[in-house]
């Protein structure tokens, strides 16, 4: 993967910009010993590291202001970082690079219930914004599985989804305002505690960006109520592609569970080691969640079961009581931390058409046997998100770059059966060199004019998301 040549005139100045930051930053907040701005050399895409030339870490919108302002005036490229769990490499450095760190923008600023919002600073954890209302009985919707490190800030960096998306939608569905920093200092407002603003959709555009139009610094999240209850039912296979079959089937009755998980052998076995969740001896299994009263929860229930009993599923296991029910999501939600004990792996993130899911999943485990490394399967298969996870030696030489092209080979079938290189992971600069499979060259500076507008000196975030032969002029007219 390759990035920037660092911009040696901004390295040399390192200790000017250093001395201006800290005009308008406490000594704390600004760091430059080498020995600390390692900590922020990668994002959850472990497989690149670089260490920023400096970190900052503001405490309000103010100090980001005058941050972006100084790094705008002295042409200093500057990379967003919320908690740094991107499995895209979105919070990646550069050498020249300003890490902006929004760790200590983590405040509830106000609650309202009457109108369903809360409003938050950006750098608050996504599990945390539900933790400020659930006494109440509410709950803040998207749920990464990363949900108790992650920002909020990254969640609308990355447009972020997870497993209850399917009835809820993700970040961009529940987002209603934001307070952002332009890179010369600006602070603007889009959006506001209402849905759909008059004018553009500029909420949506800024919703997915990447860090790359402006430092998003405060939040308006719509919340729901609790529902009463919620029961996960888990249904396993003795195929894939069955599994696969079920799914599509299930979405084309016209049921809407909240959750739709899908796991493969290894990543059930993987995980059952790891976390002793009782799963069944299967090919695939599926844990599928629906909510609401009792009734409605029957009622589901009943569906669904009908359909899987169509597929010959080997085991279909009902929650009968909430520890049944902690303890069939308990394998799922090991899933991720299980793979990485026993190999080094890179996360993809593709999404399909639903009813393309029994074929690409075949076409993954072939490709897996032409490169020759283990593939594990475990998402949030209702919405066609899928995550392969491709396992490999990072102490083998070749082997991460096997990984990556077994990886976008992967990405390309997803592109070619209708589908998208991402679903709710980003590009960042995993999936950066695909863009052409996806967009042709109108297409691509149709979007870099989005960039022109928001940030024309091309300093946020800028070796990201888009292939580096087509920013190249602009990065470095900067
Ligand atoms: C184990 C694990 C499980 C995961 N599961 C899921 C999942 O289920 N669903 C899912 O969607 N993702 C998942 N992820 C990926 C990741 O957690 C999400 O992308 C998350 O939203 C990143 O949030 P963050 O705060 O860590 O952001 P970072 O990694 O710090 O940054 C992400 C992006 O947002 C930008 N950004 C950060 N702060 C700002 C800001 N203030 N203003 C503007 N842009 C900003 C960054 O520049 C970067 O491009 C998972 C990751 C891990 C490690």
């Amino acid at each position: 993967m390759q990035m920037p040549i660092p911009n040696a005139a901004v390295l040399d100045k390192k200790q000017h910009i250093v001395h201006r930051l800290l005009t308008v930053l406490p000594k704390e907040a600004v760091i430059s010993d080498p020995s600390q701005t390692r900590a922020y050399e990668c994002d959850a895409l472990t497989a690149y590291r670089c260490s920023p030339m400096l970190a900052v870490l503001p405490s309000d919108t103010e100090q980001v202001s005058d941050v972006l302002r100084i790094c705008f005036e002295e042409g200093v490229p500057v990379v967003p970082r919320g908690s740094g769990t991107s499995l895209a490499g979105g919070a990646l450095p550069t050498a020249d690079c300003v890490i902006l760190g929004v760790a200590k923008l983590n405040d509830v600023l106000e609650t309202d219930y009457d109108n369903r919002l809360i409003r938050v600073q950006s750098g608050r954890t996504n599990l945390s914004v539900s933790g400020a209302v659930e006494e109440d009985g509410f709950f803040y919707a998207p749920d990464p599985s990363s949900q108790l490190a992650c920002a909020i800030a990254g969640n609308i960096g990355m447009n972020s989804g997870g497993a209850h998306c399917l009835k809820y939608g993700v970040t961009t569905n529940n987002l209603l305002g934001v307070t952002m920093v332009m890179m010369n200092g600006d602070v603007v407002e889009i959006g506001g505690s209402h849905l759909d603003a008059g004018g553009l959709d500029l909420l949506g555009v800024i919703c997915g960006s990447e860090g790359q139009l402006g430092v998003v610094t405060e939040a308006t999240l719509r919340i729901l109520h609790k529902p009463v209850a919620a029961r996960p039912v888990l249904i396993a296979f003795d195929e894939n592609e069955v599994a696969g079959a079920c799914v599509a089937d299930i979405i084309k009755a016209g049921v809407l569970p909240v959750a739709i998980e899908f796991m493969d052998r290894l990543c059930i076995e993987t995980s059952e080691n790891f976390a002793k969740a009782g799963y069944p001896d299967a090919e695939a299994l599926l844990i599928v969640e629906v909510e609401g009263s009792e009734i409605e929860i029957e009622e589901q229930l009943e569906k669904i079961i009908a359909i899987a009993e169509r597929h010959n599923p080997v085991e279909l296991r009902q929650s009968n009581s909430e520890e049944e029910s902690a303890k069939i999501w308990l394998g799922r939600k090991s899933a991720f931390g299980a793979i990485g004990q026993i190999s080094d792996y890179m996360c993809l993130d593709g999404t399909i058409p639903v009813s393309e899911l029994p074929f690409v999943l075949r076409r993954i485990g072939e490709i897996g046997e032409k490169f020759g490394l283990r593939v594990g399967n475990v998402f949030h298969a209702g919405d066609g998100n899928m995550h392969p996870l491709i396992l490999f030696d990072a102490n083998k030489p070749g082997d991460l770059e096997r990984c990556e092209e077994m990886g976008a080979e992967i990405l390309r079938l997803c592109v070619e059966v209708g589908g998208c290189l991402t679903g709710e992971h980003g590009v960042g600069v995993e999936k950066r060199d695909l863009m052409f499979d996806q967009y042709n060259a109108e297409d691509i500076e149709a979007q870099l004019h989005v960039k022109d507008v928001f940030d024309p000196k091309w300093l946020l975030n800028a070796a990201k998301v888009f292939p580096l032969t087509a920013t190249e002029t602009r990065r470095n007219a900067s």
